[in-house]
């Protein structure tokens, strides 16, 4: 399936809609969640159009994935949850529950995030 350019984040990287930014480079953005599950919810993103992880990996130019580690590091470090600890979460697809198909990754932390996974018997 093609890229959908007219998805939220897509907006947000063209400015046509605000963030609340936290971090930017040449490859990433990073802005807080508008519906944050913790005190400290980021989400981090490539600035090139890629849906997913798998997207990324077949179609990145070089240093866009190594942007994006470096991206999270320093979200964790701007917001003081690498001295605590946090958990990083990207949904993929359906069943992964991704709401938005750019991919992002969510920074989460500034308590105990609590279990991994719920297991759904
Ligand atoms: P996912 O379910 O992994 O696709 O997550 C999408 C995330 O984007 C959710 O946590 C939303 O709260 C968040 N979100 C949606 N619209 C915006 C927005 N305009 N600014 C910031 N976060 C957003």
């Amino acid at each position: 399936m093609a890229y959908d350019s007219n998805n939220i984040f897509a907006k947000i990287l063209r400015g046509e809609i605000p963030c609340d930014k936290v971090y930017e480079d040449e490859h990433v953005l990073a802005f807080n969640d508008i519906s944050p599950k913790c005190p400290v919810h980021v989400l981090v993103i490539p600035k090139g159009a890629y849906e997913n992880i798998g997207d990324i990996a077949e179609n990145g130019k070089h240093g866009e994935m190594g942007a994006l580690m470096h991206g999270i590091a320093e979200v964790a470090r701007l917001t003081g949850v690498d001295k605590t600890g946090y958990r990083v979460i990207s949904n993929t697809g359906e069943d992964g529950g991704q709401e938005v198909p750019h991919l992002h990754f969510h920074v989460l932390g500034g308590r105990p995030v609590g279990p991994m996974v719920k297991r759904a018997d």
